[in-house]
């Protein structure tokens, strides 16, 4: 088999020429790099998103001009390019003009569309970046391969359609050229253009190496790999060189900002390393995602996810009972809320709610959803608390290691406590202000 290795690039590594030439040099470090894929330069879609949501007219001249900025003052470090430039202000103009309409009319799909604009703008800058820097690279938009289902802001992948695509599409283009191309973003069968929600270029990237059948994918960022935890909340963190899927996948689930929660998924499926890495200091290496690591600590990392929401109900009918929960997660279904953690006791369930969506923030229990739940028993909700989950290999079955864990503990209230259902990570909610505490205390426990 043919090596044909995936490479993708945030939007801290697309922030500006600089960071761009440092891709640039990355890209030509790999020869069986066949196709890149990135996201809009740094901080292009919290200022779409926030057109999207609707914004004074003040504001919104200002981003316009902002935006602009951003773009043109990349594409002034490099030779003149009269197409390049027109199809960025013709994005621009698209951005004014759905800008316009989401103060009146707003809509997922509105958000979509404008969104969108990023990673079109971007990608049409970094190829000719690297036109520039003598690689034979071409752009082709995304959503004439990367086909989804219908659902603005958070859509999912038709696998199928988008193979048949990128066979079509792409693998032609890899036998000459380097194909850059948009993360994430794609379009329904209708021709709709939508969105895998916040942070899907990496998840994008995933899709589309599993469609070209890649032998290899990268993931470059602004940090060199996945580090025990958050150095920034843990200084004495430390990297990582080689992880499994299974772990990684639960570190990325539990906030490990590194990945796309969903990034591993098509990566498992088709067996493809996975590595991380940071194109600002790719000498510094990074960690390698595979199905086996060659060994599995008992404890590995450790996540952080704040802004959380934790659903409380209470119902003295369900002492004894059965179908009580059948009941709370009928609901629950019938207003397509996605449950994260649950944990019950006899007369109670506690769950968080999961929320990845395009718009982001903490995740609201719908009223609806609240209302039907009050007819059934009573409804808590709480907010401003925080995820810390500790990834590692059957902490369950290593005595001894639960009074590590809670010994590290003994200062802080712990809110809810979920282990058992996988083997790999052991969770529990806490305050949001004592989050960064928790997980330092436990790291110096642990890893130190
Ligand atoms: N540009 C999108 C975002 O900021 C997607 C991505 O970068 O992964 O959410
Ligand atoms: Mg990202």
């Amino acid at each position: 088999m043919n090596a044909l290795n995936v490479a993708k690039f945030g939007g801290t590594s697309v922030a500006d020429y600089a960071a761009m030439s440092n891709c640039a040099s990355v890209i030509k470090g790999n020869l069986d790099t066949r196709l890149v894929v990135i996201s809009a330069c740094s901080g292009v879609t919290n200022l779409l998103v926030e057109l999207a949501n609707g914004v004074s007219q003040e504001r919104q001249q200002d981003v316009l001009a902002t935006l602009s900025d951003i773009h043109f003052s990349i594409l002034a470090q490099l030779p003149e390019a009269p197409e390049v430039a027109a199809a960025v202000n013709g994005i621009l103009d698209e951005v004014a003009t759905l800008s316009a309409i989401a103060q009146t009319s707003p809509s997922d799909q509105i958000t979509d569309n404008l969104v969108a604009c990023g990673e079109l703008m971007s990608t049409h800058i970094f190829t000719h970046l690297l036109n520039d820097k003598g690689i034979d690279a071409v752009r082709i938009d995304v959503r004439d391969v990367l086909k989804t289902d219908g659902v603005f802001g958070k859509a999912a992948p038709d696998l199928i359609e988008t193979a048949f695509h990128a066979e079509a599409v792409l693998s032609p283009l890899f036998k000459k050229h380097i194909v850059v191309t948009q993360g994430f973003i794609g379009s329904d069968a209708q021709g709709n253009t939508t969105t895998l929600g916040r942070g899907g270029s990496d998840y994008s990237a995933a899709l589309l190496a599993e469609a070209v059948k890649a032998t290899s994918l990268e993931i470059w960022t602004d940090v060199p790999g996945i580090y025990s935890t958050d150095p920034r909340v843990a200084p004495a963190a430390s990297p990582i060189d080689e992880i499994s899927f299974s772990e990684a996948s639960e570190m990325a689930n539990f906030g490990a900002k590194i990945l796309h929660p969903a990034t591993l998924i098509p990566a498992m499926r088709h067996d493809i390393p996975v590595f991380v890495g940071s194109s600002k200091a790719p000498e510094k290496g990074g960690t390698w995602i595979r199905r086996h690591a060659e060994n599995s600590p008992l404890f590995r990392a450790l996540a952080l996810r704040c802004n959380q929401t934790m659903v409380t109900l209470t119902s003295l009918n369900m002492f004894h009972a059965y179908g009580f929960l059948a009941e709370v997660f009928n609901i629950l279904a019938k207003h397509k809320v996605s449950v994260d953690l649950i944990t019950t006791s006899e007369v109670s369930v506690s769950l968080t709610l999961d929320q990845t969506n395009t718009k982001g923030g903490a995740p609201k229990l719908p009223e609806a959803a609240e209302q039907e739940l009050a007819e059934l028993c009573k409804v808590t909700v709480e907010q401003d608390m925080c995820l810390v989950a500790l990834i590692g290999n059957h902490m369950g079955e290593s005595r001894g290691s639960a009074a590590k864990i809670f010994g590290a503990l003994e200062d802080y209230n712990l809110r809810m406590i979920c282990y058992g259902a996988s083997n790999h990570n052991l969770c529990f909610l806490t305050s949001t202000a004592d989050s960064q505490n928790v997980v330092r205390a436990l790291h110096k426990e642990l890893f130190e």
